[in-house]
């Protein structure tokens, strides 16, 4: 049904879904052949689950051939594995190691970095053969990709363009709905340890599928902006398998830069976007000092004319982030909740209230529960099937009815009931003096500050207090000039690093006094949540997917290494 629509930008080229198909046939006869010889299959890894559809690791930056390998190792009855190109030789040799992969597909100019770690695990390489699309032009101009049947959002009838994809979604029901064989191998962001390998059927990724594509209102006509990581189900499932399971168009800028960022939304062309929510903060820093505030508000308003969906997830989006968004673009950015183990599971509505703070209600299909700890339980098809070689942690990770613990706590209020998301409860809940604090709760406050650009609230092991509620802060500042030391406050000789840094540190901010965040905070918290300890630090180390490993950043504080 897609046939001549345009699936894929890349590079200023466009690929159609039929060039992906025809590829993907090709892909899928030569790998077929590999994983049916034996002799290629005699890696120790691969023997490791024999029993088991064969997992085929994908290394390649995003652009066509990705779709097509996807699609070619379904067709050959495997597991896709995605690998991470950002992640270091060791990292890709434990992903391929764990999950057994018995084949990889990469692209001819990575096959120097992949090659060695596939002949180490015995893995079968095959090349993808880099697809020729036919010259963007247009688009990176007017909106429609001209002789591909989309138009963008703008002067098409909106009506048509629903029912093109309630038509769509009505064929997708069926397809893959009931299928339990094994599809997608996701590995975890590893924020609180080693990675496990999270393991989706085709019928779990459906159901992630069909639940966003018909909640957020995915038609033909959409193109999204793509700059996550394809190793991430953020990145890969919403932002990738969504648009392709309507026929929408996915543009991919492989490195997030926000100056193009905005250049490409003010184009108008592009009318969905999902990032994480320091790309938001880059975005908006992009923007601070720029111009004068009318000024900025009407180039915000321009460029967000054509965006109908912005997305924030994979960590809290700072209630300052998602109010100054809405100030300067006269839209709310929509929050969900998800996980690689369960998908999308509570968004705010497409239609209807969505509440800065909170990340609204269960998806269709999803329950979800508060457990008496505050834990937050989740049941529902799109959850995973187990982890990886892992089956005691499959056990532990669900409850008796079947409902899967998140290890995140969460409460609701209102009616009907808005989940909030408290933190993980192993290092965002902390309990200080017989109180349990929430410490994305205190840093969304400190985010309030006009000088501080990063925060992350840890509760550090104390005799007296139980935890210390202590605070790792960043100065609005490429370069912190030094300051006194105070006894609660000590001096990091690092500067801000990094190719956007020069970019988004453009609102330049003297580092308040301690005592200034102190009243900032004791005005806006309760006094047992207001962080006794300060700590400067230049940047937050971050993983790809902007998380901070607050266990990582505690060992790092109390070894003095911050
Ligand atoms: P690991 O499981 O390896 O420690 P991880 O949990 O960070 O890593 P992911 O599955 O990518 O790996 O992330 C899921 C987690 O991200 C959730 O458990 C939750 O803590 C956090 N998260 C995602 N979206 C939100 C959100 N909107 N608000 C708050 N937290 C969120
Ligand atoms: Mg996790």
């Amino acid at each position: 049904k897609n046939v001549g629509r345009t699936a894929v930008i890349s590079n200023k080229q466009v690929y159609s879904y039929d060039n992906l198909l025809t590829a993907a046939e090709s892909i899928t006869t030569e790998l077929a052949k590999k994983l049916r010889n034996p002799s290629q299959l005699k890696g120790a890894t691969a023997a490791s689950a024999p029993d088991k559809p064969p997992r085929v690791g994908l290394y390649a930056d995003p652009g066509p051939e990705y779709l097509a390998a996807t699609w070619a190792v379904w067709q050959a009855g495997g597991i896709v594995v995605p690998l991470a190109t950002s992640h270091p030789p060791p990292e890709l040799s434990y992903v391929c190691q764990d999950a057994g992969v018995s084949a990889v597909l990469t692209l001819p100019d990575q096959e120097s970095r992949l090659g060695p770690i596939a002949r180490q695990h015995g893995a079968a390489l095959q090349l993808l053969e880099p697809l020729t699309g036919s010259s963007a032009s247009s688009a990176s101009g007017n909106g429609s990709v001209s002789g591909t049947g989309n138009g963008s959002g703008r002067g098409r009838d909106a009506e048509a363009d629903e029912a093109a994809a309630a038509a769509i979604l009505g064929e997708l029901r069926d397809v893959g709905a009931s299928d339990t064989r094994g599809a997608l191998i996701i590995y975890t962001s590893g924020t609180t340890g080693k990675p496990k390998g999270v393991l989706h059927t085709h019928r779990s990724l459906h159901a992630q599928v069909h639940s966003l594509a018909s909640s957020w209102h995915w038609r033909p006509s959409d193109r999204l902006l793509h700059c996550l990581p394809l190793h991430h189900i953020h990145g890969i499932v919403n932002a990738l398998y969504c648009p392709a399971a309507v026929g929408a168009s996915v543009e991919f800028m492989p490195k997030f830069s926000p100056g193009t960022v905005w250049q490409r939304l003010q184009s108008g062309d592009i009318s969905v976007f999902m990032g994480v929510p320091t790309m938001y903060s880059y975005l908006l820093s992009a923007y601070e000092g720029a111009a004068s505030e009318p000024e900025r508000q009407s180039q915000m308003r321009e460029a967000a004319r054509a965006l109908r969906l912005t997305v924030s997830g994979s960590s809290a989006c700072p209630v300052p982030i998602m109010n100054r968004w809405r100030e300067l673009s006269g839209d709310f950015l929509l929050e969900r909740y998800g996980m690689t183990e369960i998908g999308m599971a509570l968004s705010n509505p497409y239609e209807g209230e969505r509440r800065p703070g909170s990340v609204g209600t269960p998806l269709p299909g999803v329950e979800a529960r508060i457990a008496a700890d505050g834990q937050l339980l989740i049941r529902g098809p799109p959850v995973f099937a187990e982890y990886w070689g892992r089956p005691g942690a499959t056990r532990e990770a669900f409850d008796a009815e079947g409902f899967f613990l998140t290890g995140d706590t969460a409460s609701t209020s209102g009616s009907p009931p808005y989940f909030s998301i408290e933190g993980r409860t192993s290092v965002d809940i902390i309990k200080s003096s017989g109180y349990k604090i929430s410490a994305l709760q205190i840093e969304s406050v400190i985010m309030e500050h006009p000088a501080i650009s990063e925060v992350a609230v840890l509760g550090v092991p104390d005799e007296t207090f139980g935890e210390v509620v202590t605070a790792l802060v960043a100065a609005k500042q490429p370069q912190p000039q030094p300051q006194p030391q105070t006894s609660q406050t000590s001096q990091t000789s690092q500067t801000a690093t990094g190719a956007d840094a020069a970019e988004r540190a453009v609102a330049v901010a003297a580092r308040p006094e301690v005592g200034e965040l102190q009243r900032f905070c004791r005005e806006r918290l309760a006094a047992y949540q207001v962080p006794k300890r300060w700590q400067w630090v230049s940047a937050l180390p971050r993983n790809a997917m902007g998380k901070v490993n607050k266990k990582e950043l505690l060992r790092m504080l109390q070894a003095g290494e911050l």
